[in-house]
C-alpha cells in the first residue's frame, strides 16, 4: 500500500525555475541580436578593419586573434547584467553563498578560458578554409572532433580544477562498496572524487567524467554531507550506469554527427553570402564570422529539444542500471526527493517544459519508475 503522494511543488520552486527559464531565453536572444546586428550593419567588417590595423595589415592570424577578442569583450559587456542577475538569483533563493568577488573571479577565468578556447577554433577554421576553400569543412570538422575528444580526456584534471577542488574519496566504508558495484558490472571503478561544490553553490551533484585514463566518477561534497550511504550508493550506481552503457563515448558520436551536419551547414551558408549574395569580399575574409557563430547558435537551439530527449533516454538507462544493482530502491527515491529539496528542482514540470528543456526526466518520473520497477521485478536475484 501506498500513503505517498507527490507534494506539489512550492512556488518558490516553481518561481525559480520559471526565472531560470526566462533567463536562458533572455541569453539566448542578446547573442542572436547581437550577432545579426554586427552582420546587418556592417559592424564585423569594421571590426575586422580594425584588427587588421590601419597602413600595411597585420599578420592574418594576428589579426584574427584581436578580432575574437573585441567580439568576446563586447559579448560579455552585452550579457554580464543577466550573469549578475543569476548570480544574485541564487543567493536570493538560498541557494548559494558564494561571495560577489569569488564569483567575479570565476567570471574573469570563464572569459580568459573561452578566450583560449574560441581563438584556436576561430583560427582553425579559417586556416582551413584557405588551405581548401571547397572542402574546408570536412577538414574542419575532423580536426574539431580530435579536439573535442582531447577536451573530455583533459576536463576532468585541466579544465574542471580551474573552478573546483577536487580530492579523492576519503570514505573506506563508500570506496567498498564501489568497488563490489564495478565488480559486479565487470567495470573497474578508476577513481572516485570528492568535488569541491559547497564553496560555490549549496545544490547537490554528481557525475561521470573523463574518458580512458581521466575516466573518473564526481561526487559533490554537498551530497556527502547529507545523504546516507545508501543513499549515496545508489547515486554512484547511477552513474556507473552511464559508464557500463558507455553514454560518454555514444555522447561523443552524437555530437560528432550534429557538428558534421552543422559544418556542412556553416560551408553551405559562407558561400552562399560569398559567392551569390556578396556580402563579403572572400571565404577567408573572419567577418564573416557572426554568421559562422549564428549558424550554430540556430542550429543548437532547434536540436535542443532532439538533445535533450536523448539524454533523458540515458538517464532512464542509467537508473534501471541503479534499481537492478541496489539491494532497494528506497534509498534512490529518498535521495531523488532530497536533490528535489535541495537544488529547489521542479518535481513535476509541465510536460512541455520537460520535453523541451530538461536533460534529466523530473523527479517525479524519475520516482514513478522506480516504484514501477520495484512492483513488476521478479523478487529473486536479491540476496547480496
Ligand atoms: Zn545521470
Amino acid at each position: 500500500m501506498q500513503h505517498m503522494i507527490q507534494s506539489p511543488d512550492s512556488p518558490e520552486a516553481r518561481r525559480y525555475n520559471q526565472l531560470k527559464r526566462w533567463l536562458s531565453f533572455a541569453d539566448l536572444a542578446v547573442g542572436f541580436i547581437f550577432l545579426l546586428i554586427l552582420l546587418v550593419t556592417g559592424w564585423s567588417a569594421r571590426l575586422r578593419d580594425f584588427a587588421l590595423g590601419p597602413g600595411e595589415p597585420r599578420n592574418y592570424y594576428v589579426a584574427i586573434i584581436l578580432y575574437v577578442f573585441f567580439l568576446l569583450v563586447i559579448s560579455k559587456v552585452l550579457s554580464f547584467t543577466l550573469e549578475l542577475y543569476a548570480f544574485r538569483l541564487e543567493r536570493r533563493f538560498h541557494l548559494s553563498e558564494q561571495r560577489f568577488r569569488s564569483w567575479l573571479w570565476d567570471e574573469t577565468k570563464t572569459f580568459l578560458l573561452s578566450f583560449v578556447l574560441a581563438t584556436i577554433v576561430v583560427e582553425l577554421i579559417y586556416a582551413t578554409i584557405r588551405f581548401a576553400p571547397q572542402n574546408w569543412w570536412l577538414l574542419a570538422w575532423t580536426i574539431f572532433l580530435a579536439l573535442f575528444v582531447l577536451m573530455a580526456q583533459i576536463a576532468p584534471v585541466v579544465l574542471f580544477p580551474i573552478f573546483y577542488k577536487f580530492a579523492p574519496l576519503d570514505n573506506d566504508e563508500l570506496k567498498s562498496r564501489l568497488v563490489k558495484l564495478g565488480d559486479r558490472a565487470g567495470m573497474p571503478i578508476r577513481g572516485v572524487y570528492e568535488w569541491k561544490l559547497s564553496e560555490k553553490t549549496k545544490k547537490a551533484n554528481a557525475a561521470l567524467t573523463g574518458l580512458g585514463a581521466t575516466r573518473r566518477i564526481i561526487l559533490a561534497d554537498t551530497l556527502l554531507q547529507n545523504y546516507s550511504t545508501d543513499e549515496i550508493e545508489a547515486v554512484l550506481a547511477h552513474e556507473l550506469g552511464h559508464h557500463v552503457h558507455r553514454h560518454i563515448l555514444k555522447s561523443i558520436a552524437v555530437q560528432a554527427a550534429v557538428t558534421f551536419a552543422g559544418f556542412w551547414l556553416a560551408s553551405e551558408v559562407l558561400h552562399y553570402a560569398v559567392d551569390s549574395a556578396r556580402w563579403f569580399e572572400s571565404l577567408s575574409d573572419f567577418a564573416t564570422l557572426p554568421l559562422l557563430v549564428l549558424v550554430s547558435t540556430v542550429m543548437s537551439a532547434l536540436l535542443m529539444p532532439v538533445l535533450n530527449a536523448y539524454s533523458r533516454f540515458n538517464e532512464r538507462q542509467a537508473d534501471r542500471y541503479c534499481f537492478q544493482s541496489v539491494r532497494s530502491v528506497e534509498p534512490f527515491v529518498t535521495a531523488m526527493n532530497k536533490l528535489a529539496e535541495q537544488n529547489l528542482a521542479e518535481r513535476q514540470p509541465s510536460k512541455w517544459v520537460e520535453r523541451l528543456f530538461h536533460s534529466h526526466p523530473s523527479i517525479s518520473n524519475r520516482v514513478a519508475a522506480a516504484r514501477a520497477w520495484t512492483a513488476s521485478a521478479p523478487k529473486i536475484a536479491k540476496s547480496h
